[in-house]
C-alpha cells in the first residue's frame, strides 16, 4: 500500500505533539510515541494493558540518534567493536540492541533499567516516520499485552481501533516475527528474544553468542517476551510435533496449521479430511522466511474464525524456525 509523504508527515507531527501513531515495520506494527515524551508513554501501557516492568524498544532511523539515547562510551571496547559491526551489517533490520541508557531516556521506557532496546527499522514508512518526528521513537507491538502480533494495519484496527490516534496502513509486513533481541551490554553477547534475524547471521559477523536464554521460559524474565505466556491467540493452541501432527483425527470444529505442504498431504492421506475449512499451511514449499511471514497472519484467521482449538504443527530450529518456535511454544495452552 502506498503511503502519501503528506500522511506520515501528518503522523510524525502527531507523534511530535505527544500523540500515538501505529506504523509499519518489516517485522509487524508497532504503537508508536515520542520516546522524551512520558506522558505519551504512559498511554502506550494504557493501551496496550502492558505491565511497567515490560521496556520498550527504541526505533531510531539514523546513527546519530544512537548516540542520543545510548551511552556508547561506556560499553567495553570489544562490546563497541561489536555494535559497529552488527549495525554495519544488520541495520537497518530486524536486530534490537540492549545498550547502557542515556539519563535523558525516560525510566518508564526502560522499565527503571540502566539499558536500552535500539532498533533500526528496515521499512520506507517507519524510516521516514522517525527521521521526520523526534528522531527516537518508543514503539512496541500494536497489540493488547499478550495477544497475537499485528502483522496488517486491521489487525491494530480491531485491536485497538479507536484508542489509537493515527493508524499508518503500508499493507502486510514482510518478515512477520518481532526483531531479535541482543543483549550487547555485559561481555558476551546474549540472545534474549529470537527473532528475525537468526542466531547464525548474527554469529557470523561477531563470533558465539550466549544462546542460553533463547526460547528460555523464565518466572523473573530478562526480557518480558520470555514471559511463559505471550504472543498468544484466543482460543486454545496446541503445538504438536510433526510426526504426532499426522496422527490428528480431523474434528470438523478444528483448525490445523501446518508447517508445509508435504506434511499437510501426509494427514489428509492419514486422515482423509471431509472439508478443508480451517485447514492452513505456513508455507507450501517448507521456506522458513515464507512461514515466518503467515505464522501471525494464518493465526490471526483462524483465531478469529470461531474454530474450537488451532493445532500448530512445530517448525524445523534451525534459522528463523527458532523463532517461528519460540512464538508457538509462549501461544500455546497445551502441549
Ligand atoms: P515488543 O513489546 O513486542 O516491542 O517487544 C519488546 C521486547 O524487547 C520485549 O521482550 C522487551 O522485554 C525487550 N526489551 C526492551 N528493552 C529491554 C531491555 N532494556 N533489556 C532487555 N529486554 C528489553
Ligand atoms: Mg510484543
Amino acid at each position: 500500500m502506498l503511503l502519501s509523504d503528506d500522511a506520515i508527515g501528518r503522523a510524525a507531527e502527531a507523534l511530535v505533539s505527544g500523540l500515538l501513531v501505529a506504523f509499519p515495520t518489516e517485522t509487524v506494527y508497532g504503537l508508536g510515541a515520542d520516546v522524551f515524551n512520558v506522558a505519551a508513554l504512559e498511554r502506550i501501557f494504557a493501551v496496550k494493558r502492558r505491565p511497567r516492568f515490560d521496556p520498550l524498544i527504541i526505533h531510531i532511523a539514523d546513527m546519530d540518534a544512537l548516540e542520543g539515547i545510548a551511552d556508547i562510551s561506556s560499553l567495553e571496547p570489544v562490546s563497541r567493536e561489536k555494535l559497529a559491526a552488527l549495525s554495519r551489517c544488520l541495520w537497518p533490520g530486524p536486530l534490537t540492541l540492549i545498550l547502557p541508557k542515556r539519563p535523558a531516556v525516560p525510566d518508564l521506557a526502560t522499565a527503571g533499567l540502566a539499558t536500552v532496546a535500539v532498533r533500526f527499522p528496515d521499512h520506507p514508512v517507519a524510516q521516514k516516520l522517525i527521521r521526520l518526528s523526534t528522531g527516537a521513537i518508543a514503539a512496541p507491538s500494536a497489540n493488547p499485552f499478550g495477544y497475537l502480533s499485528p502483522t496488517r494495519a486491521e489487525h491494530v484496527q480491531e485491536q485497538l481501533g479507536a484508542q489509537v490516534d493515527i493508524i499508518l496502513d503500508g499493507g502486510r509486513t514482510g518478515i512477520g516475527v518481532e526483531s531479535t533481541v541482543l543483549d550487547l551490554s555485559t561481555g558476551l553477547p546474549r540472545i534474549l528474544r529470537p527473532g528475525g534475524t537468526s542466531r547464525e547471521r548474527i554469529e557470523a559477523i561477531i563470533g558465539p553468542v550466549d544462546n542460553s536464554e533463547q526460547g528460555g521460559i523464565l518466572e523473573a524474565p530478562h526480557s518480558p517476551g520470555q514471559l511463559k505466556s505471550h504472543y498468544a491467540p484466543r482460543s486454545p493452541l496446541t503445538l504438536h510435533c510433526p510426526g504426532d501432527m499426522i496422527a490428528l483425527p480431523y474434528r470438523a470444529s478444528e483448525g490445523y496449521l501446518f508447517f508445509d505442504g508435504k506434511s499437510r498431504d501426509a494427514w489428509y492421506t492419514a486422515q482423509e479430511p471431509r472439508d478443508a475449512r480451517w485447514i492452513r499451511t505456513l508455507s507450501e514449499t517448507g521456506s522458513m522466511a515464507e512461514a515466518a511471514t503467515n505464522l501471525f497472519d494464518q493465526l490471526h484467521e483462524l483465531d478469529k474464525s470461531g474454530c474450537s482449538i488451532i493445532r500448530v504443527e512445530q517448525a524445523p530450529e534451525d534459522g528463523l524456525g527458532s523463532a517461528i518456535n519460540d512464538r508457538l511454544s509462549r501461544a500455546a495452552t497445551m502441549y
